[in-house]
């Protein structure tokens, strides 16, 4: 298990003025507008400015925008703030992967995590809530209640941390490190798409971080009715925790599926904009000792994606304290993808990453609540 250092101060500093980094351009040449910074028929000029000087060099201080004058440099500085979130943890695996757990506010913390050597060069996997809704029975995240979505700010913010941290200013074309963007992390991206669609409006935009739509896959545990908008409004790859082929066994794994069973969900994955071989939808598959992965289990699995481009991501079941699951054997996970191979499924185990510091799947959480909760203790006790 990791050693959490916490380097934070006691009582972060909380600014009053608004930050910019959650702000779509128009919002961003609206704000500038509002502020007096420029007047509207410059807006346009100047929101390209300030927006390369955000996205694009990552700067977190006015007066690092040189090519803007001194007078509006400071203008800017008066309204609006450039710092980030604070981190108020960071560790790195024996295997590379670094987990960051930020502090967006106090008692208000997730985890966010970058795996070196996936996709292209290496995914950041993002947090869309604090805590989560839907507790899936083998996730830890799970059994953490929600205490609230991130705004775009929020997971825009994320992707610049890991930037910092990798040393990935200004956004280079080639030879990156952050190549992806998984939404894997903390809580279900679709009970917050608008805020998870404007931050990928953002992440996205060639003058900016200009990570592209088509190295974005969001994952979801099947939130049917929103599967077709989230393709129209981000073109971002479809991820599936899937799990289960048959009904009983996924009602019991991921309760969400009584409300959307497997025939719904798979009607909506096949409606899913723009997928071809080269655009597949990835499903994930935790692989649970003796509760889903049997080779019978294996062909129900082949049966169920048919016609459907797919990829199948097996993930060993990583453990957490106290979880009611075990990680299938070596030689099941490998029995399980032949089957799945022989079908014509390319079908990687993925090899966990970042075990030693909890940042493998499913093994996010943060004490958000907890916090909150000692904090009230705290200042019921400063009253007393
Ligand atoms: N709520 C979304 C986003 C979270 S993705 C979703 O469910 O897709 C996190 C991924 O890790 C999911 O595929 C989840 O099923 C998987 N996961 C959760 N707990 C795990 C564990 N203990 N071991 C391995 N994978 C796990």
């Amino acid at each position: 298990m990791g050693v959490r250092l916490d380097l934070s101060p006691r009582h972060p500093r909380a600014s009053p003025r608004p930050g910019l980094a959650g702000l779509s351009r128009a919002a961003l040449a609206a704000a500038l507008v509002e502020a007096e910074i420029s007047p509207p028929d410059k807006a346009r000029m100047r929101t390209g400015q300030v927006w390369r000087w955000l996205h694009h060099y990552g700067v977190t201080d006015f007066e690092a925008m040189t090519n803007i004058d001194k007078p509006t440099r400071g203008r800017l500085a008066e309204r609006f703030d450039l710092a980030r979130p604070q981190v108020a943890a960071r560790q790195v695996s024996a295997d590379g992967a670094r987990k960051w757990l930020i502090r967006f506010q106090p008692g208000v913390e997730a985890e966010c995590v970058y795996i070196p050597d996936v996709g292209r060069a290496g995914a950041l996997c993002v947090s869309s809530q604090v805590g989560c809704t839907l507790n899936c029975r083998f996730c830890h995240t799970g059994t953490q209640a929600l205490v609230r979505n991130l705004s775009a700010a929020e997971i825009v913010a994320q992707v610049q941390i890991a930037r910092d941290d990798l040393g990935e200013w200004p956004s280079a074309k080639d030879g990156r490190r952050l190549s992806n963007i998984v939404f894997m992390g903390m809580g279900e991206p679709l009970y917050n798409l608008d805020n998870v669609a404007e931050a990928i409006d953002i992440i996205s935009d060639n003058e900016g971080l200009a990570i592209s739509r088509r190295r974005t896959t969001v994952s979801t545990a099947g939130v049917v009715p929103q599967i077709g908008p989230l393709g129209a409004r981000t073109q971002a790859m479809l991820a599936i925790s899937l799990h289960a082929t048959n009904d009983a066994l996924r009602d019991e794994l991921v309760p969400l599926n009584r409300r959307y069973p497997l025939a719904e969900l798979m009607a909506a994955i096949r409606g899913y904009p723009g997928l071809s071989n080269a655009r597949r939808v990835t499903f994930e598959y935790v692989m649970l000792k003796g509760v889903n992965d049997s080779a019978a289990e294996a062909r129900a699995l082949v049966r169920l994606l048919a016609g459907v481009p797919a990829k199948i991501n097996l993930i060993p079941f990583n453990p957490w304290p106290g979880a009611p699951y075990e990680c299938s054997d070596w030689a099941t996970i490998e029995a399980f993808a032949a089957v799945l191979n022989r079908a014509g499924y390319a079908s990687p185990i993925r090899t966990p990453r970042g075990r030693d510091i909890l940042a493998a799947c499913g093994q996010l959480r943060t004490e958000s609540t907890k916090a909150r909760a000692s904090a009230r203790r705290a200042a019921e006790a400063h009253v007393a």
